[in-house]
């Protein structure tokens, strides 16, 4: 159902729900402006909605290559045989019913001097203020031996898609006693809990349909977000079906053979029926190009506004930026989206812009009936996002069943409301 929201709903709903996140000075705009979004992703979809309802006056643009998006999140349900690919994607049609022109074409190149977007599509957009929200893309590069070509024997499956349903496939071609791999990255890269998660789904889909197989993760970092719950969700589901090297183990990739389809650690050479490697991340391509980019492979903010630092008039939002003690996540983005969103408003209305608060809410689901989350909220200080002391929260570990479930629901839940924000 498509939702048509009016500023009064729009306003009551700031007082209940989540939304209150990058809202906390609510101003209205009316004043015109043309403002171009780079990406339709969870970043970029939510700050179109959002800019079209604050401030209808302004001109948005949002150009994004695909026709239909595929959310990440809950994308490891796929691999488990609980849901389908359809059920996580979605198209644009609700932004183009509100007045949002949506282009779908590639942008190959941004000026920020004259102010413009050029597309694969021969068309150029000028614009007053540009969100860029392109996600991320691989850095094949950061590991001896590894390049895209890998990608045809070692999926990633870390952008949702074709790829989820290639790894789905791999899973039920594997014999019974088999191994999988999951590589996990040099951080930051997008969703910390993905790699854990994903571990999780695989083994119950194996406890059910191949129960002698199992899952190793190899893990460049040392500790894993929210660990305990982790340990404690694997030893209650799946006892002895998950292996988690972690990098100061011998977890760390330091080579990848492809001729022979082997990673090398400090433990040696590894290799496995199937290899799910995850490859280190960076800012999407095109924050490269355009200069967005530090020596991280990231784009540095202003964390007030989410503008770049490198290039102002262009703010960055969403897995491309830098944002400290922020995870990359979609809830994340969506947070940012709203901030951003708020501070063109305020500039174009010649309105202060007020101090923003960012939230983040990640749910994991490990298996039917058993979720777990942490919340986080994050301010501006000393020029970086930094986390609230004392506010958020995770899960308790050794939770009863029924919280267990409740959590797996409210985890459902959210991604209604994500993708109805986003998209619907
Ligand atoms: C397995 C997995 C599970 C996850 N689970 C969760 C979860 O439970 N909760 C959560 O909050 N997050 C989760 N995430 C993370 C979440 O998916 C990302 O953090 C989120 O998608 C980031 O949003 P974004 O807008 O920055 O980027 P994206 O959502 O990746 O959107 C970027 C968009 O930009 C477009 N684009 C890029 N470059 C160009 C270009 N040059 N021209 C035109 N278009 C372009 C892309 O096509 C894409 O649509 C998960 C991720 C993974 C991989």
């Amino acid at each position: 159902m498509m939702m048509n929201w009016n500023r009064r709903q729009f306003i009551g709903a700031l007082g209940t729900t989540s939304l209150i996140a990058g809202f906390p000075g609510l101003v209205f705009g009316s004043a015109k402006a043309r403002v171009v979004i780079v990406g339709g992703g969870f970043g970029g979809a939510i700050a179109a909605r959002y800019l079209k309802l604050y401030a209808p006056g302004i001109e948005v643009t949002l150009l994004e290559r695909n026709k239909q998006y595929i959310s990440c999140p809950m994308s490891n349900e796929v691999l488990a045989g609980e849901r389908n690919l359809d059920s996580l994607t979605f198209g644009y049609a609700a932004h183009a019913a509100r007045g949002v022109n949506v282009v779908h074409d590639e942008v190959t190149a941004i000026d920020a001097v004259k102010k413009t977007v050029m597309t694969q599509g021969g068309k150029n957009f000028a614009y007053d203020y540009l969100v860029v929200a392109p996600g991320i893309d691989f850095d094949y590069g950061a590991i001896e031996g590894a390049s895209p070509e890998m990608e045809k024997t070692m999926l990633h499956a870390w952008k949702a898609g074709e790829q989820t349903l290639q790894l789905k496939k791999q899973l039920e071609a594997m014999k019974n006693g088999g191994l999988v791999i999951i590589t996990s990255p040099r951080r930051p890269y997008r969703c910390p809990p993905g790699p854990y998660e994903r571990a999780a789904q695989m083994a119950s889909y194996f406890k059910h349909h191949k129960p002698k197989s199992k899952v190793l993760i190899l893990d460049h970092g040392d500790t894993m977000p929210k660990q305990a719950l982790f340990e404690e969700s694997w030893k209650q589901l799946y006892p002895g079906m998950i292996e988690w090297v972690p990098g100061n183990s011998g977890g760390k990739i330091l080579r990848v053979d492809q001729k022979k389809r082997t990673l090398v650690t400090d433990m040696g050479e590894q290799t496995a029926d199937i290899i799910n490697f995850v490859p280190p991340q960076r800012a999407g391509a095109i924050a490269q190009m355009a200069g967005l980019t530090d020596q991280s492979g990231w784009c540095p903010i202003d964390p007030m506004t989410m503008e770049s630092t490198i290039h102002k008039g262009i703010y960055v939002i969403g897995d491309a930026a830098v944002t400290n003690d922020i995870p990359k996540s979609a809830h994340a983005a969506a947070s940012q989206a709203k901030v951003v969103v708020n501070a063109i408003v305020a500039v174009t209305s010649g309105k202060p812009v007020p101090k923003p608060q960012y939230t983040n809410a990640c749910y994991t689901v490990v298996g039917p009936d058993y979720g777990f989350s942490i919340v986080g909220i994050f301010q501006p200080e000393g020029g970086k996002l930094v986390s609230v002391k004392g506010a958020g929260g995770l899960s308790p570990v050794g939770a009863p069943a029924y919280v267990r479930k409740a959590e797996a629901e409210y985890g459902y839940s959210w991604l209604k409301n994500i993708t109805t924000e986003a998209f619907l």
